[in-house]
């Protein structure tokens, strides 16, 4: 069998060793005759299955009790739209807009009320994330939404913003579960599930209970986060399968030893790859050091043949899905939990033999 290392930013890679008991369960989950996605959600056996997911994400994140987690489907696009529409209660909301989502996010708000952008780094690309303090805020805001992790850019949050008693809202698809995170300082947090989860289908909502119950009149019912809680993310079918590999994955960290030693193991993956970059100037690693993201690393040679032929010739050599993002060009090295520590040591090596093979004019 040969896997290759998979680089892309999502789906992106899943852990061996879940996708292994995946495989052994497949056509006949723990006696029941039956895969995971054939199975009546309604049934005791799924019913065990979900529920356990929620438990352990509880355990693994250490969600405080007057937190509700929801499994939804749409990907974190659809809660651009619920997040105005369950929060905005006085039809006011700051959004700092730090890459291409939140600016998606903040555009979509819009259509439900004011939603004002309080600090951006559009200027320059994107390359770092603004900084703020409680003044930066609406003291009116319903709540503030960052987007924790830039997947496309590379940068993540270096600090949690100051709100006081204005909910924070952030979008954590490309850096969940990748380290600990002190959810009592976030009145909302969701993630798409296929960067760092479970396969594509699913969206975790973590909210605190005071934020639930003051959707909008005419919220569609799918997104109105009240029913989905009092229907424990059973209101219909949820993504079945994809809760399912969630749970496997929050199996595998938590066997791992936990969030403290996946953001050690992650950390580790991330020195080898900046320490590199900072060690030459063959490539260009153009996000601000201390805004750099620990899942996403961008980079560039400053020739976009170079980084063209960069990315097929990776490719070749069993790196797959390395060239940046469509707007942004380059190079991106996603490397998530299940990104083996091998793979970007690989990834390293390669980037030298490229450098000297392909010497710049
Ligand atoms: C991928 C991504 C999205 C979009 O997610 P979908 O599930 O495709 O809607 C939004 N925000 C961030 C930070 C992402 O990485």
């Amino acid at each position: 069998m040969e896997r290759v290392f998979n680089f892309s930013a999502g789906p992106s890679m899943l852990p061996l060793q879940v996708l292994e008991t995946a495989a052994k369960e497949m056509l006949n989950y723990k006696g029941s005759g039956m895969s995971v996605m054939e199975m009546s959600h309604r049934s005791p056996v799924y019913d065990e299955i979900i529920k356990e997911a929620e438990a352990l994400l509880r355990k693994l994140m250490n969600i405080p009790d007057n937190y509700k987690v929801l499994f939804l489907q749409g990907g974190a696009s659809t809660q651009f739209a619920a997040v105005p529409l369950n929060l905005m209660k006085t039809g006011k909301a700051d959004y700092i807009v730090s890459g291409q989502f939140s600016g998606k996010a903040q555009k979509e708000a819009m259509k439900y009320g004011e939603a004002k952008i309080v600090a951006s780094s559009k200027d320059a690309n994107f390359s770092f994330i603004p900084k703020t303090d409680k003044s930066s805020f609406s003291p009116d805001a319903d709540y503030v939404h960052v987007c924790f992790n830039n997947t496309i850019y590379g940068t993540k949050f270096p600090y949690i913003p100051e709100t006081g008693d204005i909910p924070l809202v952030a979008d954590m698809s490309s850096c969940i579960i990748s380290e600990p995170v002190d959810v009592s300082k976030f009145g909302l947090i969701y993630a798409g599930a296929q960067k760092n989860m479970a396969p594509a289908g699913l969206t975790v909502v973590i909210v605190r209970e005071d934020l639930i119950g003051n959707a909008r009149q005419d919220t569609p019912a799918m997104l109105d986060y009240k029913l989905m809680a009092d229907n424990d993310s059973m209101y219909n079918t949820p993504p079945c399968y994809c809760i399912y590999i969630a749970k496997l994955v929050y199996e595998w960290i938590l066997g791992l030893g936990g969030l403290e030693k996946m953001k050690e193991m992650n950390q580790k993956k991330a020195n080898l790859l900046y320490d590199y970059l900072d060690s030459q100037d063959y490539y260009i690693a153009p996000v601000e050091k201390e805004s750099r993201s620990m899942m996403n690393v961008t980079f560039v040679t400053g020739d976009a043949d170079l980084d063209k032929k960069f990315a097929k010739e990776a490719e070749a050599q069993g790196l797959k899905n390395l060239k940046g993002h469509r707007s942004v060009g380059g190079m991106r090295a996603s490397i998530y939990n299940a990104m083996p520590y091998e793979g970007v040591e690989k990834l390293v090596e390669f980037m030298k033999e490229f450098a000297k093979n392909n010497p710049k004019a």
